[in-house]
């Protein structure tokens, strides 16, 4: 069954991708497997899949240990100061920097931890108030502050976008992420670096695609849909 699922969202992607000339190759799809036991996500390995996505820092870490070590674990989530030792070590990116201050804090811990931790900062781009992120106007400070940290390195921007029936309305989101990055990338910043785009979930993956996305997020459209109905934090 999801094996499935996976085939049909590889196969829009390469859709998408050949409708605008891209090749598949530069999309990176992460199953974002936040709520999901380890058992679907041994099934999804199994198809080759090798990045997941998890939102919250404590399930990324106790997935990290009973996983297999070449996963590529991608936090996507909030992440709130005290819980970055969870993360550093175990992710590959940090998807979800939207403070300066937050990003001092990852740079300290991966200071600690002697390594270089790769982040992209979270955009929110429609302005809603519900949601965490940068505002577009904050981003370019934002990132002369983060180039002059030694063990953190930027590799571009993230969005969510908002929830729509129809995923073009989405499109002048993605469209606008990119042309942010590229704006920073023509500033030439030491340890600024704009390669990555990560935009696109289960509902408007396709249109982000077509407005340049390099990841893309996928979760309901590989797993299903997530069921929150326990208080508890899942079991895993
Ligand atoms: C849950 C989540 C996703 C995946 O959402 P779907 O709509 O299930 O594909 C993507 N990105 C972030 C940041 C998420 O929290």
């Amino acid at each position: 069954m999801l094996k499935e699922n996976l085939f049909q969202v590889e196969e829009r992607i390469r859709a998408a991708c050949a409708r605008c000339g891209r090749s598949p190759e530069e999309v990176t799809l992460i199953a974002v497997s936040k709520t999901k036991p380890v058992s679907m996500i041994e099934e999804i390995y199994k198809e080759g899949i090798r990045n997941f996505g998890e939102n919250k820092p404590q399930e990324l870490r106790d997935k990290y240990d009973l996983l297999p070590q070449d996963i590529r674990w991608h936090m996507i989530g909030h992440l709130q100061k005290n819980k970055i030792k969870y993360v550093i070590g175990r992710a590959c990116m940090i998807h979800s920097v939207d403070s300066a201050e937050l990003a001092a804090a990852i740079d300290s811990q991966a200071a600690k931890n002697n390594v270089i931790m790769p982040v992209l900062a979270e955009v929110n781009m429609a302005g809603e108030d519900t949601k965490f992120g940068l505002r577009p106007e904050d981003v370019m400070s934002f990132v002369r502050t983060v180039s002059e940290l030694k063990n953190i390195r930027l590799s571009g921007l993230m969005t969510i976008a908002p929830y729509v029936e129809n995923p073009e309305e989405n499109r002048i989101h993605f469209r606008n992420l990119r042309k942010l990055s590229i704006d920073i990338r023509n500033k030439n910043i030491d340890n600024i670096f704009m390669s990555e785009l990560s935009m696109g979930m289960t509902n408007d993956y396709e249109v982000a695609i077509e407005e340049g996305a390099t990841i893309i997020r996928v979760g309901t459209g590989i797993f299903g849909e997530r069921d929150y109905s326990s208080t508890e934090t899942h079991s895993i």
